[in-house]
């Protein structure tokens, strides 16, 4: 099933298998939340990607770690349909059993997911906004930040990359104020062996360090 006309992405993506359509486990269920290990057929432990665009990074841990489900969350439709192309053409999607994706807007996570029940989110080359004015659309921003911490379970890990400097120190002094703590930090991912261990480039980390950038990451834990 190669899904190519965009103009119906939303509705394309409803019918797809890997995509949890959360109105539908909402009125099945009579829950206001949707039920993780329903999904998954276990209850092994759920990493959520924010704004994963076309689904690289996720992807290729999901292939690596079995024993993790993966939530890739995207808000736009016509993205999660380029990511389901990607899959389809290397495997069937029946395939990609700990992979799900998710068509919603990052500011009604809490609506969705209950309290305490994610394990890691990763945040990967969000969206700037480097207008002051616009600071509170920022992934990292205090508002977005106890959104997360109130899925994430107690000592879990969120995970940061960029290559804005701006958004990055702008991330650091959010972090500093929050309740979580901020473990480890780097401005030069691909020169810090540690942090750079088992790194999985994400699309816009291969195209922003191909041109010269640097990348920048963080990991703080609740
Ligand atoms: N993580 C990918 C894509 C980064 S681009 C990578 O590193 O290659 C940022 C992505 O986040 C875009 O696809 C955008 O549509 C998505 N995004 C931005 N704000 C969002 C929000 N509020 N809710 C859901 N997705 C969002």
């Amino acid at each position: 099933m190669r899904l190519r006309h965009k103009k119906n992405a939303e509705a394309d993506i409803l019918n797809c298998p890997l995509v949890i359509n959360e109105k539908i486990l909402n009125s099945n269920t009579g829950a206001s939340k949707i039920n993780i290990s329903t999904i998954f057929n276990n209850d092994h432990p759920v990493h959520l990607e924010l704004g994963m665009g076309k689904g690289k990074f996720i992807t290729e841990l999901s292939k690596q770690n079995f024993d993790i489900n993966y939530i890739g969350i995207e808000k736009s439709a016509t993205i999660i349909l380029k990511a389901i192309d990607k899959l389809e053409q290397t495997n069937s999607l029946s395939t990609y059993s700990n992979l799900r994706f998710m068509c919603i807007d990052i500011s009604n996570l809490n609506d969705i997911f209950d309290v305490s029940s994610i394990d890691k989110i990763y945040l990967n080359f969000s969206d700037p906004w480097p207008k002051i004015r616009h600071q509170n659309r920022r992934l990292t921003h205090r508002n977005f930040l106890l959104m997360y911490e109130k899925i994430l379970k107690k000592d879990s890990y969120l995970e940061f990359k960029t290559d804005n400097k701006d958004l990055f120190d702008f991330s650091i002094e959010e972090i500093k104020n929050s309740n979580f703590k901020l473990l480890e930090w780097t401005y030069d991912l691909h020169h810090n062996d540690k942090m750079n261990m088992n790194n999985i480039m994400t699309e816009y980390e291969e195209k922003f360090s191909k041109i010269g950038n640097k990348i920048c990451k963080l990991i703080a834990k609740i």
